[in-house]
């Protein structure tokens, strides 16, 4: 495919499921089975494109490594099965992992729990040049602790800082520590990988099947899809409340992992390549330097 037309190919998908502005933003707008114009039989075709894609990506990644401008925070988060460590590994397999940092952030630990709610994130944010990945990060503090009200009381905040209005607080604190980032050159993009209820249960019961899936299924992961409804509820909330121009969320169909990897890309080239990335350039003394370097070398000295 001609670089040009992937770019624009990128572009169309990343608009389809970007969200700038949450208000009247609502779940059920977005279908998880969504393929766009893309049908099954064209997945080779799709898978191909993917490979292309992540050759740009990596061109794109260099430069970015090269310019030492731009940091780039990209955000996931899923229900369960939705398939994050799946995106995650085939769109950034072509990067080179020196321009690359992933972090998982699970159940906080004592100490992390006797910070404010972002402290273990902030220490996680990419350097000038890098890409940061979280997989799951302070949105948890919206949804599971949402969801399960006890890992709020453990979180030992005085008891007058919370009231009602704690989850709408969270999201403004997100959306100004968004808004900090991106003045200063960090671009933020959040991606929801949007499953459907039955396709959760299909993997799980997949999972069970097969003996080099069964380490990824536990008695939580049932346990949490109990509370399917209140989730669903949270991430609506979420997404109303924290996407912007600035660092918009990406709503995923995730029924289909080999579409949700191609909008991921899709996504990620569309965000890198709007950037004007270029490698640095040398001015004259620099080439000079460069030449005079070349006839060291030359002599052997
Ligand atoms: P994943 O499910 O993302 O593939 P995993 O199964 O390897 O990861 P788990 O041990 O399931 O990892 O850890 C993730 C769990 O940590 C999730 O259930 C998530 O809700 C929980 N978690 C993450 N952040 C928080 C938080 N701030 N407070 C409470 N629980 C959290
Ligand atoms: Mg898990």
């Amino acid at each position: 495919m001609r670089r040009k037309d992937l770019l624009d190919l990128a572009h169309k998908l990343a608009n389809r499921y970007r969200v700038t502005d949450g208000k009247n933003f609502r779940l059920r707008d977005f279908d998880p089975a969504d393929t766009a114009w893309l049908k099954e039989e064209q997945k080779p075709a799709a898978n191909d494109a993917l490979r292309e894609g992540v050759e740009v990506l990596s061109e794109l990644q260099e430069m970015l490594y090269a310019q030492d401008r731009w940091a780039v925070l990209l955000i996931f988060q899923a229900m369960d099965a939705a398939g994050k460590d799946g995106a995650i590994k085939h769109v950034m397999s072509g990067v080179n992992p020196q321009g690359c940092q992933v972090y998982s952030f699970k159940a906080p630990s004592n100490e992390e729990l006797d910070h404010d709610f972002m402290w273990r994130c902030l220490k996680c944010l990419p350097e000038r040049g890098r890409i940061g990945i979280f997989n799951r990060s302070y949105y948890e503090e919206t949804l599971v602790v949402r969801v399960h009200p006890e890992l709020l009381q453990r979180q030992r905040l005085p008891p007058e800082l919370v009231t009602r209005k704690i989850w709408k607080e969270r999201f403004e604190d997100i959306r100004n520590l968004e808004s900090y980032l991106s003045r200063n050159g960090v671009i933020v993009r959040k991606f929801f990988l949007h499953v459907s209820k039955k396709e959760q249960l299909r993997r799980f019961l997949s999972r069970l099947d097969e003996p080099a899936k069964k380490w990824k299924f536990s008695v939580a992961d049932a346990k949490e899809r109990e509370y399917w409804k209140e989730y669903q509820d949270a991430y609506e909330q979420m997404i109303e409340g924290t996407s912007t121009k600035d660092a918009p969320w990406y709503v995923i169909p995730a029924d289909n992992k080999w579409f949700t990897r191609i909008v991921v890309a899709a996504a990620v080239i569309d965000a890198l390549s709007s950037l004007d990335l270029h490698y640095p350039k040398l001015d004259e003394a620099g080439e000079g330097e460069l030449e005079q370097l070349r006839a060291t070398l030359l002599r052997g000295d």
